[in-house]
């Protein structure tokens, strides 16, 4: 296969040619979201970037193994070595189980990125039902040298590691300028730097996540689970390893570190990074209170939102602004989205009535091209959409009888148009709870009612029994009052 996608490595910093190892398989792997809260914007920027490429793969031939984890165990607060687990802490505020509250969020979370159009990942792997793996990945690390045990915990040895390796490959950061911007934190005395990172904490006697270890019975560290969970189902050397940029340091240099101490080689050979949303400029996340969620975003219920967004206006939102760049929230931005939305929507409708000509007046032609070109370009969506915007000038001229195209033509716009819309960018029409779709939806139905109206008046049973009695059926409930009919579903 010829191969013409080009992406964006971390790693090397710079657009390289896409060649999948072991062709036409990718193995794809995704940190996915710590299951403690309710998805906000910022979850739905990863969830919907690799979901394009996973579309853009699968539209180029190429078999897609696509791992997305979920983080139930061991990610700390601050990204510090010690301190409660987010999990754990919310199940003790709470008073439940803590996979009580994994389970609770993390149907929510599917349920939201379903109405996003977020395809769900071949496997989606949960840390606590991986800590045997995890335990093996420690232990390699200390048979090979990289690692110490301190106190019942296991520390990985990042000094020792950037003598015969380096650490920093992927962040470009170098030890020196770490070292001097490590704060003190608890748990500093059991480690021999401060830069070192656990692979294994020893559980304090509250901490109700805990599993029984070599070391001490205790949890992994956080960075562990993607190490092992990647090898388990993508193999020692797999293809592509996403996430949002905020993972590049510390969890991704991490992830290699450990990958390298254990089995000698680094595992991935793409790393992707989409950028982060922002609120003022500021980063959009749940440690700095300034998050929307989505289920908020889809309500309307914000003080920050001027109104309800549909799934679809937030992920055509999301695609308007290449995955590498900032998106900063605003209202006017989200209302421009579905505009613009609903434009490419009125011009996929109008396709099947194009009438087609003998001779054409219109150049349309290098819509396939310009989308190809727009997605090998490191998965270039704004550029994309430029282009279905470009057909829809041409789409909207030929329904008007201001331009002609030829049946051919009108077949492949057709053709591009929906592979592009539907299959490569994932959007869905008529989405339920989409705004638009439910307004005339009840307005076909207060419409139905007029006419009912009117034939009683003509004294026309026959036509206002046939309507309610077919709407009944249907499901619907008609109530007459002395203002007119009522209707609910
Ligand atoms: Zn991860």
């Amino acid at each position: 296969m010829q191969h013409p996608l080009h992406i964006y490595n971390t790693l090397s910093r710079k657009k390289e040619q896409f060649v999948p190892l072991h062709e036409p398989f990718v193995g794809l792997y995704v940190c996915g979201p710590t299951v403690y809260g309710d998805a906000h914007l910022g979850h739905a920027r990863p969830a919907i970037t690799f979901d394009v490429l996973v579309r853009y793969l699968r539209h180029l031939g190429y078999k897609v193994r696509y791992v997305r984890n979920i983080t139930d165990v061991g990610h700390l607060e601050h990204d510090a070595d010690d301190g409660e687990d987010k999990i754990a802490k919310k199940a003790r505020l709470e008073k439940i189980e803590p996979m009580e509250v994994v389970q609770y969020y993390l149907t929510r979370y599917h349920r939201e990125m379903d109405m996003l159009g977020v395809l769900p990942p071949s496997i989606e792997p949960m840390a606590s039902g991986h800590i045997i793996e995890q335990i093996a990945l420690v232990k390699q690390i200390l048979d090979n040298g990289y690692a110490y045990e301190s106190k019942g915990s296991v520390y990985f040895d990042v000094e020792k590691y950037n003598k015969d390796h380096r650490y920093g490959i992927l962040s470009g950061r170098n030890i020196e300028d770490m070292l001097s911007n490590t704060r003190t934190l608890d748990g500093q005395d059991e480690k021999r730097q401060p830069l070192d990172f656990a692979l294994w904490k020893k559980a304090q006697p509250e901490h109700i996540m805990r599993w029984p270890s070599p070391w001490s019975d205790g949890f992994p560290g956080w960075h562990c689970e993607c190490t092992a969970m990647g090898r388990k189902y993508l193999g020692d050397s797999f293809d592509i390893h996403g996430g949002g940029m905020d993972l590049v340091f510390p969890h991704h240099e991490c992830e290699i570190a450990q990958a390298v101490a254990s089995q000698g080689k680094e595992m991935v050979r793409y790393w992707m990074h989409n950028n982060m949303i922002t609120v003022n400029g500021q980063k959009m996340g749940k440690s700095l209170g300034n998050f929307i969620t989505l289920e908020q975003f889809f309500t309307g219920e914000h003080e920050s939102l001027a109104q309800a967004y549909a799934p679809m206006t937030i992920r055509f939102f999301i695609l308007g602004a290449h995955y590498r760049g900032t998106v900063d929230f605003s209202n006017e931005a989200l209302q421009a989205a579905e505009k613009a939305l609903d434009r490419l929507w009125e011009a996929e409708a109008l396709l099947d009535g194009l009438k087609a000509s003998e001779e054409s007046t219109t150049n349309c032609d290098s819509l396939q091209k310009d989308c190809d070109e727009a997605m090998n370009d490191d998965l270039n969506t704004p550029k994309v959409l430029a282009a279905l915007f470009e057909a829809t000038k041409a789409i909207n001229a030929v329904h008007n009888g201001q331009a002609k195209m030829t049946k051919e033509q009108i077949e492949s716009l057709k053709k591009t148009f929906r592979t592009y819309l539907f299959d490569v960018l994932g959007l869905v029409k008529n989405q339920e709870g989409d705004h638009s779709s439910q307004e005339a939806f009840s307005k076909a139905v207060d419409l139905l009612l007029n006419i009912r109206a009117q034939a009683k008046s003509n004294k026309d049973w026959a036509t206002s029994d046939k309507i309610r009695d077919e709407l009944t059926a249907l499901g619907f409930k008609i109530k007459d009052t002395k203002d007119g009919a009522e209707w609910s579903l």
